[in-house]
């Protein structure tokens, strides 16, 4: 049938899932898999006890939340420390609800992207005070009603705790369905993003959502890896359009297949970066060039004065409570002008400094020590780093922001970023 004006047309049959038996298969095949090569992670193994019941239980419901926050955009094996310290000291919602942003921000500290943490704390408290401790239980509800969850984080809350058939997509699940079905258009694009979430829609198995959504995430993050795919042990190869290309030269045979890859299909690579042999199955997905990061200069002082027992201590200053590492911790800092000649930058650090002790601090004084680079996601950052040792005790300025002398113990403890702690 005609489709009425304005409607996109539907891809072609190339990059889609349609046939009901394949899709069937699929899901057997994968789930299956998942069963037996799952890895045994920490937030998997409350859920185990409840293997074939759904469940409510507010401490499971709460495993997955926290889990699937930490592992945006960071690496399993980075999380698994930080979950078990976190689900220690916050077992439940109301204790969550209770914390500060202070020890939010100690306990992230170095897992970086610290709204995160900040968004999950204000979250529980909503849940806790607004929502009388009750989770909201559908993907809808929970994205619209709870700050810092977006469509994946509600969609994998959803499907896990709650086995609502909702599909999920993040970067393992892109890269897979990518591949599959051999979309090559930009993945980070509207509107292939838009049919992924479709196809992970459709594919989802309805008896075990949860379950599926992990297993297409896990075989992501371990068998359709992104530099080196181990196609060979893939549960789901024989339904992978990307390897029938790479070994027979062409995707499988599909009865429109004619219709795509000539005249602009808006799922196959661009006309002007066709398949490229060498690369295999990893011609799937691609991306647009990244914007670079912007380029920015900051000098910073260690300072430090002796403390009663004769210990160093160093000056620390918290930085805005929002904005980037708000809240978190840092030494005397100031951005620089680019370019800045070196004598300028200690003068100009000098007066910064000047008012946070309140008695004068000659540029000369200062010793340069290095320069620390730190790549923030999108600003390369580099820290012109000096120290100053000072004599006496040193009145802060209370009108200024926070601002406390610190051991180098009580510094590691600190709600400081990995950025300062490589400085
Ligand atoms: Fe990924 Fe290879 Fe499996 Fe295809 S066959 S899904 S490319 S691992």
């Amino acid at each position: 049938a005609a489709l009425p004006a304005g409607d996109p047309a539907p891809p072609p049959s190339l990059h889609l899932f349609s046939d009901p038996d394949e899709i069937e298969a699929l899901r057997g095949n994968l789930l299956a898999w998942y069963d037996k090569c799952k890895r045994d992670l920490p937030w998997r193994r409350l859920r185990c006890r409840w293997r074939g019941h759904l469940c409510s239980d507010p401490s499971v419901l709460l495993a997955v939340w926290v889990s699937e926050i930490m592992l945006q955009q960071t690496q399993v094996a980075t999380v698994i420390d930080y979950y078990n310290r976190w689900m220690q000291k916050w077992p439940t919602l109301q204790a969550l609800a209770e914390a500060s942003l202070e020890e939010v921000n100690e306990l992230w500290a170095g897992l970086g992207y610290y709204s995160r943490g900040k968004r999950l704390q204000e979250a529980a408290r909503k849940v806790v005070s607004e929502l009388a401790s009750q989770m909201p239980r559908t993907a809808e509800d929970l994205q619209k009603l709870l700050p810092g969850v977006g469509r994946y984080t509600a969609g994998a809350i959803a499907s896990i705790s709650y086995g609502q058939a909702t599909g999920v997509v993040d970067g393992n699940v892109i890269r897979v369905l990518c591949r599959l079905r051999c979309i090559g258009a930009d993945s980070s694009s509207p509107a292939v993003i838009d049919r992924l979430w479709d196809m992970a829609s459709v594919l989802v198995d309805r008896s075990r959502p949860g379950d599926f959504n992990q297993a297409l995430m896990e075989l992501g993050a371990t068998v359709c890896t992104p530099k080196a795919p181990l196609c060979g042990e893939c549960p789901v190869k024989q339904h992978c359009r990307a390897r029938h290309r790479k070994l027979f030269g062409k995707p499988t045979p599909v009865p429109d297949v004619e219709d795509c890859g000539v005249g602009g299909c808006p799922l196959c690579p661009p006309a002007t970066e066709p398949w490229e042999s060498s690369l295999g199955v990893t011609n799937f997905p691609r991306k647009a060039a990244k914007k670079q990061p912007r380029v920015e200069r900051t000098a910073t002082c260690v300072l430090e004065r002796r403390g009663c027992h004769g210990a160093p201590e160093y000056l620390m200053v918290q930085r805005p409570s929002s904005g980037l590492l708000a809240g978190l911790w840092e030494f005397p800092s100031l951005p620089l002008a680019l370019g800045l000649q070196e004598e300028k930058q200690r003068e100009a650090l000098a007066d910064h400094l000047r008012a946070w002790t309140r008695q004068p601090v000659a540029a000369g004084s200062l010793q340069f020590i290095g320069e620390v680079i730190h790549v923030f996601s999108h600003i390369h950052q580099t820290y012109v780093v000096y120290s100053l040792s000072l004599d006496g005790d040193v009145a802060l300025d209370p009108a200024s922001s926070p601002s406390r002398w610190v051991t180098e113990e009580e510094f590691h403890a600190s709600a400081v970023s990995t950025a300062m702690k490589k400085v």
